[in-house]
């Protein structure tokens, strides 16, 4: 499971998520509240029964598991007349045959202490009789009515009082009002119940929203973390894998598939935590009320658990397909816009639109297949637990019609499950989210868990070359290449000298020059600088005497200034300056609005090849590099810029250790000496007109590639 991996970044944040789980307590215990709150003043509203009454009664269930019913008194004329009409006994919860205690007996009066045996007992206030039991903390002594009108003395001993029971709780909160009777005083009840019912609501929306906005916030910072350390780690992995993986599904790695996994992560610890806490807050408020029904209805739970759990599994199928399309469509994306020019050029737009129309139909059928078993969650979900209700609603009417159950209590029952069912339902998204969030940091995973450039624990620092480059015995092939791509490469350079690189396209010139960085690992063979193997030298002192300028002058979308000093950031603007005027570019540096601090567009959009390229020779020259590794331009470049490049070039490999895949005349006529490759291989080494002579390969080459040059360098 991936997904826990991600985990660690939440963790980190124990000082939100606690506060987060504790917040998702209260909403859930405040939504029960909430809900069963209706229950008092339904009761008032429907009953005669007055809330202090009502209370009292609940706890004397509570306290001694007998059911009494209480009629409020009733006020005559002026209100001094009241008729008292004592409480009944309407169910015992168990038959204890010692009490005497019958369905049907009335309460006449409750006393703390033992009557004498002469005492004649009155019919008083329901409300204080009621209250009286319920308040004792020892046994009390009650006077009952039998239904055959005799009367009787029976003891009754409430279990002790629990701090934490709900009809204690009530109790607590109901004796703050001041008890009474009549209209007023009821009304009086049921505006503290709307009331309370507000503020609970209030809250409750409160610790809801500080709940969900810290559980994105906890979310968003854990994904801001991976994408970091993701980032650390895949910028340090080799060129192979770049050139292998493609950088647009690499992209959609981290815009994508992290942004899945937040929300799964937001998910997990906001609706996964919050909404079955709810139910489980409702089902027990649900419980004192009814716990048979409730029972019956919970069984519902179980089936849906299962269910979810067969979806989920369909759901990550359907989800690692989907995703798979996405990447092949942002990298056709990818490919159209980047290769805009060639798309206009050779007119293919249609052709482009046909290939993207198919990729992205092929995302769509995947798309619609995840739909389906995502939206198949949530009604499976809402239809098992509506079958749950309606099975405990079934047994509900059949207790209402048995007088088991007062209408009042049925309708907050019900209320309690439906609600519960909501949530229930809410949850019906959470497994296909964490799916998904499972799947996207599987491929988040792949991605940080491959291997990255390092530097052996024994790597040595290495000076800038003094004497020599060696090559020895060389060979490579690339990741999936048919042939070898480099062949038995013996090559010894001395410090200083400039080599050319020639032969025909894909003879193997970038690849070998790729060698000397490190940005591929050999298959054979050694290359040695002043006589150190270079995978023995740590990568800072290797590529740190460097100044690489490739054909496609890579450009960020920065200022001048910085994309010169892109490989010296602290280079003061004097150096970028000097080195801007070495690689000729400072004149048309000069020419911009803004000079070294105008913006560069995207690519390089706003500057000519031959500038492009002189940029990056300023870029070299600023790092004064030891070894100089140069890939000429092959295409089409202005004379004026041909010729100053050129210029720089030959005043820049001066003192240095230039390899140069070289493109034009000039350049093979200034090197010391010329490589001639062929199908990976170097066929022939040596002076233009040695070479002239003994290999008929440069002969051929010089006559089809340089001879072009050649007649144009010379007009
Ligand atoms: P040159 O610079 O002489 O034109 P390259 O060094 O670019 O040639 O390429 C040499 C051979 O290696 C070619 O056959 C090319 O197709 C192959 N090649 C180049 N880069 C890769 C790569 N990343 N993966 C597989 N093959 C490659």
């Amino acid at each position: 499971m991936y997904f826990k991996r991600i985990l660690k970044y939440v963790f980190q944040q124990k000082g939100l998520l606690v506060p987060s789980v504790i917040l998702a307590f209260v909403v859930s215990i405040l939504m029960a509240i909430n809900i069963s709150m209706m229950l008092p003043v339904f009761k008032m509203m429907l009953s005669d029964q007055g809330l202090h009454g009502w209370v009292d009664s609940f706890v004397v269930k509570d306290r001694t598991g007998v059911t009494l019913l209480i009629e409020e008194p009733k006020e005559f004329g002026d209100g001094n007349i009241s008729r008292f009409i004592p409480p009944m006994v309407t169910k015992l919860e168990v038959n204890d045959e010692d009490n005497n205690l019958k369905v049907g007996d009335e309460i006449l009066e409750v006393l703390t202490e033992a009557p004498q045996d002469s005492y004649k007992p009155a019919v008083k206030n329901p409300l204080d009789t009621i209250a009286a039991i319920a308040n004792s903390d020892e046994k009390v002594f009650v006077f009952v009515r039998h239904r055959d009108r005799s009367e009787e003395l029976v003891e009754l001993e409430p279990e002790a009082k629990k701090v934490i029971s709900f009809s204690n709780i009530a109790k607590y909160v109901v004796d703050k009002i001041p008890r009474g009777i009549g209209k007023d005083y009821k009304y009086r009840c049921i505006a503290v119940c709307i009331w309370t019912i507000l503020v609970i609501a209030i809250i409750r929306c409160v610790a809801r929203f500080s709940h969900e906005y810290i559980v994105k916030k906890i979310s968003l910072v854990a994904i801001q973390n991976l994408r970091n350390e993701t980032f650390t780690r895949t910028i340090r992995m080799p060129l192979s894998f770049y050139t292998n993986e493609g950088v647009s599904d690499t992209i959609s790695r981290f815009i994508q598939d992290s942004n899945r996994v937040r929300r799964g992560i937001s998910i997990l610890f906001g609706k996964a935590v919050r909404e079955p806490l709810t139910v489980i807050a409702l089902f027990i408020g649900a419980y004192q009320i009814e716990p048979k029904i409730t029972l019956i209805t919970a069984c519902a739970g179980p089936i849906i658990l299962i269910v979810i759990g067969r979806i989920g599994k369909k759901s990550k199928k359907a989800t690692t397909r989907t995703l798979k399309r996405w990447s092949l469509l942002l990298g056709k994306l990818q490919e159209a816009f980047f290769g805009i020019k060639v798309v206009k050029g050779y007119h293919r737009e249609e052709w482009e639109t046909e290939r993207f129309v198919k990729v992205n139909n092929n995302l769509l059928k995947k798309q619609l297949k995840k739909a389906k078993v995502e939206a198949s969650s949530s009604p499976t979900i809402e239809a098992l637990a509506f079958a749950g209700g309606c099975i405990g609603m079934f047994f509900a009417l059949r207790m209402l019609e048995g007088s088991e159950m007062t209408i009042e209590n049925f309708i907050t029952l019900i209320a309690l499950l439906a609600t519960a069912g909501e949530s229930g339902r809410k949850l019906g998204d959470v497994i296909p989210s964490i799916q998904e969030a499972n799947a996207s940091a599987q491929r988040v995973y792949e991605l940080f868990d491959r291997e990255i450039e390092q530097d052996d624990p024994d790597a040595v620092e290495i000076p800038p070359v003094r004497e020599s480059i060696e090559f020895r015995d060389v060979s490579f092939t690339y990741p999936g290449s048919p042939e070898p791509n480099l062949v038995d490469i013996n090559l010894s350079v001395k410090a200083g000298q400039t080599i050319a690189v020639v032969g025909p396209n894909g003879s193997g010139k970038t690849t070998l020059l790729s060698m000397i960085p490190r940005f591929f690992s050999l298959n054979s063979g050694r290359i040695m600088i002043d006589g150190v193997d270079i995978t023995k030298a740590t990568l800072s002192s290797l590529r740190g005497q460097l100044g690489i300028v490739t054909q496609n002058t890579v450009i960020f979308n920065d200022t001048i200034a910085n994309n010169i000093a892109y490989g010296m950031p602290d280079a003061p603007l004097e150096k970028i300056q000097e080195a801007a005027k070495h690689a000729y570019a400072d004149e048309f540096i000069n020419e911009k609005a803004n000079r070294y601090d105008e913006m560069i567009g995207e690519q390089g959009s706003t500057l000519s090849g031959g500038q492009l390229q002189r940029l990056a020779i300023a870029r070299a020259i600023l790092r004064d590099p030891a070894i100089l590794i140069f890939d000429e331009a092959t295409s089409q470049i202005d004379s004026d810029s041909e010729a100053k490049i050129q210029a720089a070039l030959r005043e820049f490999s001066q003192g240095r250790t230039s390899f140069i895949i070289a493109h034009r005349l000039s350049t093979i006529l200034d090197a010391d000496v010329i490589v001639v490759m062929e199908k990976g291989r170097i066929v022939a080494t040596g002076s233009h007109t040695e070479l002239l002579e003994k290999s008929p390969l440069y002969k051929q080459l010089y006559q089809m590639q340089f001879g072009a040059h050649a007649e144009k360098e010379n007009e």
